[in-house]
């Protein structure tokens, strides 16, 4: 019974990264009729950030990737907020306790830090574990006895519950990504699993949680590998199944080393957040793929070759197709690069499979925005039409009244460079010329049109560019756009000489 969960501490706006995880365990859970769960880990109070959670929750739905079970959906195990669940942890801290696998500890701030700096004095690093906890300064209830400690507690004296990890063991531990990994347990340190704030810590929270919602694979960034000790020897300390682990590789800056922060976006000038975020503190607003006008589909689809691939040359696959192919042994253990101009390719990909009906949806409120066009073609099937003549050349629903403003108003500017070359002496007689052909024309097809035209420019014995140039600057305003026999036959007879006559003027 496959069941994962994404687990994300509302600190900020998710990036890209943290979506990929929500993605491959979604992919996962669906591949094997599981069930994906949201859990939220805001246990560190001190980070919290109102409106982190919505945004998570509207980014997962955004993308087509919900959860099953979570926040106010299936709560099944819930609640699925930590903060919820605060009470719960204190006894598991005692358990572990109660059974020699942790134990309290009293040190200031001050006194670790002191211990810490003595250490590096003499070029040693300070491990909180077997090597010093029953020695030196530390005060814990390793060094004192039970009734010192119960009056320490009473007192109201701060401590943490620490962990107590092994000495001289060597830890064998399978990540289904990396294959075995051993780690020397003396290189552990005593990490804090409980505050005397009653509050658990990440790793106390996460294991309870995961153990309690019966999760069956953690799948999650790499920068949890160096935790996976521990929480292999929490649950043991608890006597409970390890679920299977596997660590996504890292997703690296499109330029330069490192992984990709943050901050990458604004710095060059690309998206790293799936939707805009407002940060309520600072006002400050960051893109997202969503407002920028990406596909969801596509979108998904350049997250999930960011660190997979299917062994192929494919690289379209709908979201039905990646659940199909998804698979943790085709994750490389190696970060991948982020790539912004890999993304636009995947857009354009999308943008030739949507059907032109559906382009023309997400058109039309745009094209609704504007002044002065000629409000009749505003029109579904016009507007389709629209589309399919120019969707090829276009990577985002944005750039479509750029590719095709002239389908919707007359040009009201000529570029000059192209006028300077194109506009000669005689162009003038020769379009007013035009004019007349064109008014006898009676099928305004687009290949009627052409092959009419064509014949009175070869009877004319006249370069074909002659006369082209100067139509297409007078129908489009610059020499660019689709075959120019499809953008007559679009805006009619009478609209085509109206624009070449106001070219004459
Ligand atoms: N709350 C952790 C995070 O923010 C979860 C890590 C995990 O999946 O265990 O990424």
């Amino acid at each position: 019974n496959v069941r994962v969960r994404f687990a994300p501490s509302p600190t900020g706006p998710l990036h890209i990264g943290g979506v990929r995880t929500a993605l491959y365990n979604y992919l996962f859970a669906k591949k094997h009729n599981g069930t994906f769960v949201l859990r939220i880990e805001d246990t560190d109070q001190t980070r919290y950030v109102a409106n982190a959670e919505q945004y998570i929750i509207d980014s997962l739905n955004w993308s087509n990737i919900p959860f099953d079970e979570g926040p106010g959906k299936n709560e099944k195990f819930g609640p699925y907020r930590q903060s919820e669940r605060k009470d719960l942890y204190k006894k598991y801290a005692d358990i572990l306790i109660n059974s020699g696998w942790a134990y309290y500890a009293f040190d200031t701030a001050e006194a670790l830090d002191l211990e810490r700096k003595n250490h590096e004095s003499e070029g040693k690093t300070f491990i909180y574990n077997w090597h010093n906890r029953s020695k030196g300064r530390l005060v814990n209830s390793l060094v004192l006895t039970d009734e010192e400690v119960q009056n320490r507690i009473e007192n109201g004296d701060k401590y943490v519950v620490r962990f107590k990890s092994p000495r001289d063991e060597t830890l064998v531990m399978n990540d289904e990504i990396r294959g075995e990994i051993k780690i020397d347990t003396n290189i552990l340190d005593d990490k804090i699993l409980f505050k005397s704030d009653g509050m658990p810590t990440y790793h106390l929270a996460n294991i309870v949680d995961d153990h309690l919602m019966e999760i069956s694979h953690v799948i999650r960034g790499e920068e949890w590998l160096p935790s996976m000790a521990l929480h292999v020897l929490l649950y043991k300390a608890f006597g409970w199944e390890a679920p299977k682990f596997a660590h996504l590789p890292l997703i690296l800056k499109p330029i330069g080393k490192g992984k990709l922060s943050k901050r990458d976006g604004d710095k060059l000038g690309f998206p790293v957040f799936p939707l805009a975020y407002t940060n309520e503190e600072t006002g400050e607003v960051s893109r997202g793929y969503k407002e920028d006008g990406y596909f969801a589909d596509a979108f998904i689809n350049m997250l999930a070759f960011l660190g997979w691939n299917p062994g192929t040359e494919q690289e379209l696959f709908s979201l039905q197709d990646l659940v199909q192919e998804f698979d943790l042994k085709r994750v490389s253990k190696s970060g991948s690069k982020f790539s912004p101009d890999k993304t636009n390719w995947f857009n354009q990909q999308y943008m030739q499979l949507k059907s032109d009906a559906e382009l023309a949806e997400l058109y039309l409120p745009i094209l609704q925005s504007k002044q002065n066009i000629i409000s009749s073609k505003i029109d579904k099937s016009y507007v389709q039409k629209v589309v399919s003549l120019i969707k090829e050349r276009a990577v985002f629903v944005n750039d479509f009244w750029e590719l095709s403003n002239f389908f919707f108003e007359a040009p009201t500017e000529y570029d000059a460079k192209a006028s300077k070359k194109n506009w000669k002496e005689g162009t003038a007689e020769l379009m007013q010329e035009l004019i007349s052909e064109i008014e006898k024309i009676q099928d305004f097809s687009s290949e009627n049109t052409e092959k009419v035209i064509k014949n009175w420019i070869t009877n004319k014995e006249i370069g074909f560019g002659k006369v082209m140039q100067p139509l297409r600057l007078s129908l489009v305003g610059k020499l660019a756009g689709p075959h120019l026999f499809d953008i007559m036959e679009m805006i009619g007879k009478q609209e085509t000489i109206k624009r070449i006559e106001n070219a004459i003027d």
